[in-house]
């Protein structure tokens, strides 16, 4: 595992896809910074970026990263992290996959789509969620933190393969292509403080 501090280094690259996941102060973008960005290859190489304090845009090598359309950002509930990213890099995340949507449209036999849940039925691996609210804006993050932040972007690629499986096999993959495209538009209303539940009711 590899951490950076502001930046990815300009020599690390991605081919095709990147699974992100971050973690902030709390759960209110405009009020809560930005303080982790994990990353992980598809053969699995985590590189991590600890966020200073109103550094988001200076970080070139994330944006360029983040908004490469020819990458594919495999997140698990992309409409939270994708408006952090928007707002705290000042860019728009393109070429977006969300696992919790692909798992709602791929598993309507359950309402189980937490990244716990979906890692033990279609991986049958067991992650912890032990880290998740904690100080993730120390200098120091501890080695449950890094342990824990790693282990949220570690099994996304395995995730979206198995449910693309899915989607094809039920005819449901197109569908999915359009909601993923569709979080451009609701992190924009999330950040104008619009409610899309709200906004498209009769
Ligand atoms: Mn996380």
């Amino acid at each position: 595992m590899n951490l950076y501090k502001n930046d990815l280094p300009s020599d690390v690259k991605f081919s095709e896809s990147v699974a992100v996941d971050t973690e902030a102060m709390g759960l209110v973008i405009k009020r809560d910074r930005l303080c982790l960005v994990q990353m992980c290859s598809s053969d699995g190489e985590v590189h991590m970026v600890q966020m200073e304090k109103d550094q988001g845009h200076d970080a070139v090598n994330l944006q360029k990263l983040l908004t490469d359309q020819s990458i594919q950002k495999i997140f698990h509930f992309a409409r939270f992290d994708v408006s952090l990213l928007n707002y705290s890099l000042g860019i728009r995340v393109s070429n977006i996959y969300c696992t919790k949507i692909a798992s709602r449209l791929a598993r309507s036999y359950t309402d189980k789509h937490g990244l716990k849940n979906i890692c033990r039925e279609l991986l049958g691996v067991e992650i912890s969620k032990n880290e998740q609210s904690s100080d993730w804006g120390k200098d120091e993050l501890s080695p449950e933190q890094l342990n824990y932040a790693q282990g949220d972007v570690l099994h996304l690629h395995a995730l979206r393969n198995k449910l693309n499986e899915i989607l094809i096999r039920e005819g449901r993959f197109e569908l999915a292509k359009k909601c993923f495209d569709a979080l451009d538009l609701i992190s924009d209303l999330d950040l104008y403080g619009i409610s899309p539940e709200e906004f498209f009711q009769h």
